[in-house]
């Protein structure tokens, strides 16, 4: 059934005839009515159905499971992810253990390359991105520390990410790796988004060059799209796809309902459009066995209209005689991916989570419930951590 589901034949309301599937008929037959077959609504489904015994029903608007984790085969049976590259990393290890129940993993350490000024270097900037923009042969930390140093501009109040970077690292290294990306990536100048945003990206001393230095770095070893079947593989879970959540009737839904979609959508845009950025992606297969020497290669450059190149195969190691590639042209129009961390949508935000907070029976959760940038990680572990308050809730609340 769920091979079909992820298809997107299986109940699909496009599909069915008459209109509503046959498990609909019959009011209140679910518990939980789940918006989003992301890693938020897929691990509450999971909890839901095996650890509270309740009958879920998981609503998702596309023709397939996985949320943006999404994975297939392409037309050259080359494993990518639809919606950009994901990679997995954590320091949480409830959360790894916690997926680990539906997919075993393969070793991966991220590795990015930026093309600056002809070179391709480093990305986090680390001792040999140094050496090799200023012609450098700097030996030790303390030698690249105090390098940076003399580069950064210290501030007294860092708000932005501007501000965040110039002082760690001076304005010219800032406008040669930063400035360019973001104001592609985000439509905006590093100076209007909040310093978490550049924040992610640390600047280093050594010749580390991984992406990420969590503890736990690893890939699901056949694909995320094979682990989320595996999480919704259960007797309680009824997945329906190709079904926009808001078309269904209040008589469908259960008792409780967990949105995972965007929370201004939920109130029908009320105090007007919280801003997400979008992407488009130009996936390509190319005739030769590798692409580039690492899986993202960043183009920090303006005059470049997109902001980074994957190559899959080193992502999921792969062996594959050709290799597939995705270009990423960040847009203003198009599916939700990004909320744009700035005070002001937060301010936005923060009217539409007063809503929310009276609305007793739905829970907002994820990426988009609630407008944070965060990694599937941290939306894994949201869900769990939802999960567990309800489940104290109802002990308190049944004098246990
Ligand atoms: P989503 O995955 O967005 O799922 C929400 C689902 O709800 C969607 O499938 C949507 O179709 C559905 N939906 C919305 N509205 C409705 C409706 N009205 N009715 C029915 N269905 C609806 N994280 C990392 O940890 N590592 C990475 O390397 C990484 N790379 C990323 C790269 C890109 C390009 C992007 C965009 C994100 C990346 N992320 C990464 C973040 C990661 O995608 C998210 O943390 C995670 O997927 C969020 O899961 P979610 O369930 O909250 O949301
Ligand atoms: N960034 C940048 N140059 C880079 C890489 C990142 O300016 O080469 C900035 C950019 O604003 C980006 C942010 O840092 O949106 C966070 O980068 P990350 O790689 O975490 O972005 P994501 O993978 O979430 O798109």
């Amino acid at each position: 059934y769920l091979e079909q589901a992820i298809h997107g034949r299986q109940m699909s309301r496009a599909a069915a005839s008459p209109p509503l599937p046959s498990i609909l008929r019959g009011a209140k037959k679910y518990d939980v009515t789940i918006c989003g077959a992301g890693f938020s609504g897929s691990v509450l489904a999971r909890q839901f159905a095996e650890i509270s015994g309740q009958r879920v029903l998981l609503v998702e608007r596309r023709d397939h499971i996985g949320g943006n984790a999404y994975d297939h085969h392409d037309e050259a049976g080359i494993l990518v992810h639809r919606y950009g590259p994901h990679i997995f990393h954590t320091n949480s290890e409830e959360v790894l253990t916690w997926l680990s129940r539906f997919t075993e993993w393969r070793p991966y350490e991220h590795r990015v390359l930026a093309r600056v000024g002809g070179l391709s270097v480093p990305m986090p900037i680390n001792r040999t991105t140094l050496n090799m923009i200023y012609g450098l042969t700097m030996t030790s930390d303390v030698e690249a520390a105090a390098f940076l140093s003399g580069m950064a501009e210290p501030m007294a109040d860092i708000r932005t990410s501007r501000d965040v970077v110039v002082n760690a690292i001076g304005r010219e290294l800032y406008e040669l790796f930063f400035q360019g990306y973001t104001r592609k990536q985000w439509g905006l100048d590093p100076s209007e988004l909040d310093k978490s945003v550049t924040s992610r990206v640390p600047t280093r001393t050594n010749q580390d060059d991984r992406y990420f230095t969590d503890r736990f770095q690893v890939m699901p070893r056949d694909g995320y799209t094979r682990m989320f079947q595996r999480m919704l593989d259960h007797s309680g879970i009824d997945v329906m796809l190709g079904t926009d959540f808001h078309d269904l009737s209040a008589a469908e839904r259960g008792e409780l309902t967990v949105y995972t979609g965007p929370i201004d959508a939920y109130f029908d845009h009320r105090f007007g459009r919280l801003p997400y950025r979008s992407l488009n992606f130009r996936h390509e297969t190319v005739d030769t066995a590798y692409f580039q020497p690492v899986g993202v290669v960043n183009f920090p450059a303006e005059g470049v209209p997109y902001t980074r190149i994957t190559e899959y195969k080193h992502l999921t190691g792969q062996v594959h005689v050709r290799t597939s590639i995705s270009y990423e042209y960040p847009s203003a129009e198009g599916d939700p991916y990004y909320p744009i961390p700035r005070p002001e949508n937060y301010g936005l935000f923060r009217r539409y989570e007063l809503l929310a907070a009276a609305e007793k029976k739905v829970i907002f959760a994820g990426r988009l419930g609630s407008y944070r940038y965060y990694n599937m990680d941290q939306v894994v572990g949201q869900a769990l951590a939802i999960h567990r308050r309800l489940k104290q809730a109802r002990r308190v609340g049944a004098g246990m």
